[in-house]
């Protein structure tokens, strides 16, 4: 049963999305780039941008906490693009590459560590699990 388990791959998708800060200072390739090395494939990508009542409704989530409308105002404020990631436990693996959600706190060698400016403006999203990327996936690629 481990030799079955090692050898079975668990390829997944996941949402990612890189935020206004890093689109306004040009880091959308850099950052694709990174994804690429790191052995994530983009299946599917778009550069948008967000009305507010649809960012509302992305970080309903979040509807009850002090930052919501700051963080919905945010993520509306710009373009931003969005993508679909796909890998081996793509969603951990995106979260960990991502690192803390504030940069000041993110890992060496993580993408908020390098781009991320503070905890608002953090460069990256990243869904949190596998239910929640399927949301987001379908979200903003429902065909
Ligand atoms: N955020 C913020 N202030 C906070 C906590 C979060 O502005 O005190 C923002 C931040 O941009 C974060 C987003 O809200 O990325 C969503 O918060 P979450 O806790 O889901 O963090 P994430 O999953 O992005 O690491
Ligand atoms: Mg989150």
């Amino acid at each position: 049963i481990n030799l079955w388990k090692k050898t079975m791959n668990n390829i997944e998708q996941t949402l990612s999305i890189i935020k206004p800060d890093a689109i306004e200072r040009n880091l959308d390739s850099e950052i694709k780039k990174e994804f690429i090395n790191k052995g994530f494939k983009i299946t599917k990508e778009k550069k948008i941008q967000l009305t507010k009542s649809e960012a509302e409704e992305f970080y309903k989530v979040h509807e009850t906490k002090p930052f919501y409308n700051d963080l919905c105002t945010y993520l509306s404020s710009g373009p931003i693009v969005v993508m679909i990631l796909e890998k081996e436990d793509a969603v951990i693996a995106n979260r960990e590459f991502m690192g803390a959600t504030d940069p000041k706190k993110a890992e060496e060698g993580t993408l908020r560590k390098k781009f991320g400016v503070s905890i608002d403006k953090n460069s990256v999203h990243g869904s949190d699990s596998v239910e929640n990327a399927k949301i987001e996936i379908n979200f903003f690629f429902k065909d």
